[in-house]
């Protein structure tokens, strides 16, 4: 049983990045720049978008980070929010740049979405990236997505004529991933199959999964009697749950019971240090392409 190390793989990736990003600026040219937003206080965002500003850093990319407040007392009027979108779709020194979801309730998050320029939209979250991306087009890809492709890639891991079952349905992991996978082409060519809260006897169908994908957000859902022998495993949860034994007062749960699914697959990837460092790895990745693209 292989364990899947997507941070190594990620630091490997963003190695690769800082070595591109070093040859373009030898070249006289400018770094690429990633730009991010965030609205208000929330714990989690507050700690991907610290990452992905040191991720940044690693690559030798320039990044800038907006900040805007919002309380429920005095919350943040969405036009402001729009101006700022505007301004950076505008900015010739802005390569990408992301809104860091969620956004508080009484902001239209889709309409925030279709605000930024397709050309920036280094989250792949836009209708024409994700348009594209479904009929096969270059485009930006939804990162966590394609961190998951780039991942099985990177451990000799083909999704080639697989059964391939995503749990989840999210515009943000199960669709775009079953979108990618189902494509013509390398990296590609599975069977893939969706399943969300209305899926009848949810057991019967991971069970028939050479690859499956947990995107559900419910904590040790996957237990091993869903789970064929010899699987490959990608667990994509990311839940906080109290854990009083640490500094911070939570831990991070993967969708997937680790401990008892482990034994039967052939790869799995852990949570924390699978899938997530991979997405802010395609963030980098996308905004280097988006920097190509604007030389
Ligand atoms: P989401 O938008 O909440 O969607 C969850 C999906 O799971 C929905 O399609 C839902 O079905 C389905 N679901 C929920 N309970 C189910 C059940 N009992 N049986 C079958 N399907 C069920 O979640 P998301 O944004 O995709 O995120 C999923 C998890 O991945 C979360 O833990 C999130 O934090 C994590 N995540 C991690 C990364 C990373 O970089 N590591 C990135 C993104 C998300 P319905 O559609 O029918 O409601």
């Amino acid at each position: 049983m292989t364990i899947i190390d997507g941070k190594e793989t990620a630091a490997k990736i963003k190695a690769e990045i800082a070595t591109e990003v070093a040859q373009m600026v030898a070249e006289g040219k400018r770094a690429p720049h990633l730009a991010a937003i965030l609205v208000g206080h929330d714990g989690g965002s507050e700690t991907y978008v610290a990452n992905k500003v040191k991720a940044c850093a690693e690559c030798g990319f320039r990044s800038s980070l907006i900040r805007f407040e919002s309380t429920p007392e005095a919350p943040l009027d969405p036009k402001v929010l729009m101006d700022e979108i505007a301004r950076l779709n505008a900015d010739p020194e802005v390569d990408g740049f992301i809104v860091q979801l969620p956004l508080p309730k009484h902001i239209d998050e889709q309409a925030v979405i279709e605000a930024i320029d397709p050309a920036k939209d280094v989250d792949g979250f836009h209708p024409v990236n994700v348009g594209k991306q479904a009929v096969g087009l270059p485009c930006f890809h939804s990162a966590t997505p394609a961190g998951i492709v780039e991942l099985l890639h990177r451990y000799g891991i083909s999704p080639a004529g697989k059964r391939v079952v995503i749990v989840g349905r999210s515009n943000i992991v199960g669709k775009p991933l079953a979108a990618m996978l189902m494509q013509k082409g390398p990296k590609a060519d599975a069977t893939v199959t969706v399943c969300h809260s209305a899926t009848p006897d949810l057991a019967s169908i991971t069970r028939e999964a050479d690859i499956l994908v947990a995107a559900l957000g419910r904590p040790g859902f996957v237990k091993a009697d869903m789970v064929k022998d010899g699987a490959v495993i990608v667990d994509v949860g990311t839940t906080r749950v109290p854990d009083a034994t640490r500094k911070s007062g939570f831990r991070l749960s993967g969708d997937v019971d680790f401990e008892a699914v482990a034994p039967k697959c052939e790869a799995i990837t852990p949570v924390p240090g699978g899938v997530g460092p991979m997405t802010i790895c395609s963030l980098m990745l996308n905004t280097l392409q988006a920097a190509r693209n604007r030389n």
